[in-house]
């Protein structure tokens, strides 16, 4: 599918950040207030960021709640018909069944999520439902699905999106019905936004890797992994090979990196080293990140070129490019 590409290499960060000069100077940076940061603002990964954007932004003028604005943004590519890595028109995994996964999560610690789910059109509203109506923070699989049906979630006829099922049909001749890790074949939307009083939000939603094992979940429901927010300091979300997300914990990585002074953009930059210093093949791995600051900064920063995200604010819905660690 998509124009996604590649990624790769390096980290560095462990134990300077605890050497006690590091950290003084960290505080003086996070005590300043950044001229640069806007507020309101959302965030959001690839093209498909600017019409759930356009959505997340005209729900939070009509509720004035940033998490209703990122549940409402990303249910509008959860019905993508032109998208297939997210929703139930997603590609299915090698058995051809589309499973879902998503997490949401409020900057007071809230979160929810499920993976592992079929049969529901919009996994985001099920995670919010685990988030708010459960005492616990994931729900998988059939257990996600009975809870779907217990909060009178409707189920979908389970078959295939047309073009998913071209899509599959070709594959399973192409691959021999082998399990593949294939850099083209993911792009998950996560979404994440600040209100104009500094409240926090987050959400990520996905059919995950086509072709996957059945079972396999990645990133975007793990919190922490694909999506990780604090009003104390910011949030951020991921989007690329879930795998290599989950090995470095990259959302809470970034998180943590801003707590200790780094800006948003150096925060997603230091993320991308350390994953690709713990994935190995990284040439064929793209992962990308985007993050906010509590000032309404923003960074954004991939592995291989090709990431690009979508920012909204009170100025306008734009299409940015991300950088990248390996350039064109
Ligand atoms: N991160 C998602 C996953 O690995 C896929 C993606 O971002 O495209 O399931």
């Amino acid at each position: 599918m998509s124009q996604r590409r590649k990624f790769i290499k390096q980290s560095i960060l462990g134990s300077a950040l605890f050497l006690p000069g590091v950290a003084a100077s960290c505080a003086q940076k996070e005590d300043k207030n950044p001229s640069t940061g806007e507020k309101p603002l959302i965030l959001s990964t690839w093209n498909h960021g600017v019409p759930a954007n356009a959505d997340a932004w005209s729900k939070l003028k009509e509720t004035g709640s940033i998490l209703d604005a990122v549940e409402a943004g990303v249910r509008n590519t959860e019905l993508d018909m032109g998208n297939l890595s997210v929703g139930l028109q997603g590609l299915p995994d090698r058995e051809g069944i589309t499973t879902l996964d998503a997490s949401i999560m409020t900057g007071d610690g809230a979160c929810g999520s499920v993976a592992f789910v079929r049969q529901i059109k919009h996994p985001i509203t099920l995670a919010r439902a685990v988030m708010e109506k459960t005492p616990h923070v994931m729900l998988v699989g059939e257990g996600a699905r009975q809870f779907a049906i217990a909060q009178g979630f409707p189920l979908e006829e389970e078959i295939l999106s047309p073009q998913a099922q071209i899509e599959y049909d070709k594959w399973k001749v192409t691959s021999q019905y082998k399990p593949i890790i294939n850099i083209e074949n993911h792009d998950t939307i996560g979404m994440i936004g600040i209100d104009a009083n500094g409240k926090l939000a987050g959400s990520c939603t996905t059919s995950g890797l086509a072709y996957k094992m059945h079972g396999r979940v990645g990133d975007s429901p793990i919190i922490g992994a694909g999506l990780f927010v604090d009003d104390e300091v910011g949030a951020a979300t991921a989007t690329g090979l879930g795998e290599s997300i989950i090995r470095i914990c990259g959302s809470f990585l970034i998180v943590e990196l801003m707590r200790q002074g780094r800006t948003p953009q150096e925060a997603c930059e230091e993320a991308v080293k350390r994953l690709i210093a713990k994935n190995k093949d990284i040439k064929d791995i793209q992962a990308g990140f985007l993050a906010i600051n509590k000032y309404g900064e923003v960074g954004a920063y991939a592995v291989h070129p090709g990431f690009n995200y979508a920012k909204a604010t009170e100025s306008g819905n734009v299409l940015i490019d991300a950088n990248s660690h390996f350039k064109p």
